[in-house]
């Protein structure tokens, strides 16, 4: 390709909202423009590179046995409506209606859409397990769409849906799913770090993410520095203070010692701090109580305290009940915080908030600031691990202006449920291996993820099994954004100067700069690049008639991985120069050669990273 016919619009100035490298490098290489907030338009640089993203996703796809179709972007409401997402998924869906006042969906995701489609073809268990993937484009309407296409209202996802006939093909698909993910990811030049994510109200028993370090990263990754544990932190676990079995009566027994527990004034204090001045503690004597409340949550609450009367709902026959509202007191070591992703997959909530003031109040019979586990006995309490050493502590006595102090777990109060509800902060313990914990921030790239039965039930899938039993399939799903992926790659090569493209995501492997192209020089540049492209190396030429600290800033700025510049005096000798984007040192090389050289180099990078 010469340049001088190509569309390549590059930029010294830095647009003032890109405060990534990323965004900074797309804009000025003349990759993408903005035609409004989240809304981008490819150039033809790079498309070229987004394709190539998107082709080492396709073959990875095939090699798996993953079968690609495409469904509409713009979709149905019903089956939206029949999954229950049509609610669920807020405001974040872009819905619109037609003339004849049809509901309809931007696609966000497709699970809907291919499991409407999978419904209507499945009948026989000789069809599973059933692979299935688009790269198509996604819409939501984020809040906040920031850092370029790292985060854009339009993107294009690569998204895989499986249906299976049991627990262990679902788990060998999710496996391989996992295996081509990290070879995508490896042959576009990335590092990436696998964490164990967490899989919510989605019913699912296993999701993983795939994350890149970054500054601007909107997850806390959670790592060991002694072995292999990465969690996101809404996932993330800890070696408990005390073992998951530490039961009411061992925490009796170590409360022997601990004084009775009384109540003591506290006049005006309400925050831990203020109660640790006022009594000369430390937070982590102090059980903190917080009242929750959880939406749409489907655990069976028919025995827990408090909530005999709660509405339930069966919104389909074979689905278990569910609560449409609950509250929960969740109790906690005061030096710590609850992880809210934890407590909503817990209780199997799709969302779960702070209680209302007038809630807590109605639930506790007290103001904010006293909820307290003794005596508490008008909804459930959630108590983390922390909790179950406490054998003198100090918490809410349920009224205005007072505390218990002297209160021991097993004596005093115990709990409905004990589970790890405690966000995870660097220098705790890894729960595998009892090292200490680090954290890192990161971008998700991709995630895989054990549906269950969510969509196949709610949706009617239905297949006959061996027997000519009616079953209903399991499911995954697996996504890859793809901007983002190619954002992530430009992250992670770069320097001052520009992009530093990894030779498999580069829109051209060559970059041809002629000092002045006329007369012998034009004469070389022109057999080099035809050489090359016999070779199978993509070129690009820079025709322009602009002096050569122009042609080699802008060689600099899109990546290219090698450069060659032909001029005058080399070919005197019967040389060019040749310098690999990455290095500041270039070497002289016999024209005749060049070309074949140049070959075998991107030949050999290709392999490295494909390998
Ligand atoms: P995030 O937490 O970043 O919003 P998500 O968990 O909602 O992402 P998924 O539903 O898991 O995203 O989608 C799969 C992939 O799609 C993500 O891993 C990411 O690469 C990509 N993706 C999601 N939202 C966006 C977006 N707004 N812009 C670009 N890519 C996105
Ligand atoms: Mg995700």
């Amino acid at each position: 390709m010469n340049y001088s016919s190509s569309f390549i619009p590059t930029l010294r100035e830095v647009p003032a909202d890109a405060v990534i490298a990323s965004h900074r490098l797309m804009f000025r290489a003349g990759l993408i423009r903005k035609l409004a907030n989240g809304l981008f338009a490819y150039l033809p640089l790079g498309l070229r590179s987004f394709r190539k993203v998107e082709q080492i996703i396709r073959e990875e796809m095939d090699a798996i046995g993953s079968l690609e179709m495409r469904p509409p972007v713009v979709q149905p409401g019903e089956i939206w409506k029949e999954s229950g997402r049509w609610d669920a998924m807020g405001d974040g869906m872009l819905r619109a209606r037609n003339r004849l006042e049809n509901d309809f969906v931007i696609t966000p995701t497709a699970e809907e859409a291919f499991t409407a489609v999978v419904r209507d073809e499945l009948s026989s268990y000789r069809q599973l397990p059933l692979s299935l993937y688009q790269i198509n484009t996604k819409f939501r309407d984020e809040i906040r769409p920031r850092y370029g296409v790292m985060r854009g209202r339009e993107f294009v996802m690569k998204d895989a849906y499986s249906y299976h006939a049991d627990d262990e093909s679902q788990d060998e698909t999710y496996q391989a799913m996992g295996r081509a993910y990290r070879k995508i990811f490896k042959r576009c030049g990335l590092t990436v770090i696998s964490v164990k994510a967490d899989s919510g109200a989605m019913g699912g028993s296993g999701s993983e993410e795939f994350m890149v370090e970054s500054e601007i990263g909107d997850n806390t990754l959670i790592l060991c520095k002694s072995c292999d544990y990465a969690a996101n932190v809404e996932k993330a676990a800890c070696a408990p203070d005390y073992s998951p079995r530490f039961s009411a009566e061992l925490a009796r027994a170590a409360a022997a010692e601990t004084p009775a527990f009384e109540k003591i004034d506290t006049p005006n204090v309400k925050t831990i701090e203020e109660l640790c001045a006022f009594l000369k503690t430390e937070p982590r004597q102090f059980i903190k109580t917080l009242i929750y409340r959880a939406v749409n949550v489907e655990l069976d609450l028919s025995a827990a305290p408090g909530c005999e009367k709660l509405e339930r709902k069966k919104p389909a026959p074979e689905a278990p009940y569910v609560y449409p509202e609950a509250f929960f007191a969740v109790a906690i070591r005061g030096d710590l915080d609850v992880n809210e992703a934890k407590l909503a997959a817990l209780v199997k909530a799709s969302e779960v908030s702070l209680a209302a003031d007038s809630d807590v109040r109605r639930l506790t019979n007290a103001p904010v600031g006293f909820a307290g586990p003794v005596g508490l006995n008008t909804l459930p309490v959630i108590a983390d691990y922390s909790v179950a050493g406490m054998n003198d502590a100090v918490t809410g006595a349920l009224e205005k202006d007072l505390h218990y102090q002297h209160v021991a777990y097993g004596r005093d109060f115990t709990c409905w449920m004990m589970e790890d509800i405690r966000t995870i902060k660097a220098g705790d313990r890894c729960p595998v291996c009892g090292g200490e914990l680090y954290e890192k921030k990161g971008n998700e790239l991709g995630h895989i993820f054990k549906l269950g039965y969510k969509y196949t039930r709610s949706m009617n899938v239905s297949y006959l099994d061996e027997n000519g039993k009616s079953q209903v399939p399991t499911m995954g799903s697996y996504g890859i954004g793809l901007d983002r992926t190619l954002a992530s790659v430009i992250e992670e090569h770069h320097d001052d100067a520009g992009i530093i493209w990894p030779a498999t995501i580069a829109p051209y492997h060559v970059v041809i700069v002629p000092i002045k192209y006329n007369g012998e020089v034009k004469t070389a540049s022109d057999k080099l690049a035809a050489e090359l492209e016999q070779a199978g190396i993509e070129v690009l030429l820079d025709d322009r008639d602009e002096r050569p600290g122009v042609k080699f800033n802008d060689a600099d700025l899109t990546g290219i991985p090698w450069r060659v510049v032909v001029g005058d005096k080399g070919l005197a000798q019967a040389q060019v120069e040749i310098k690999r984007r990455p290095e500041k040192e270039s070497r002289q090389i016999e024209l005749t050669k060049a070309a074949a050289e140049l070959a075998l180099k991107i030949r050999e990078e290709l392999a490295a990273l494909n390998g």
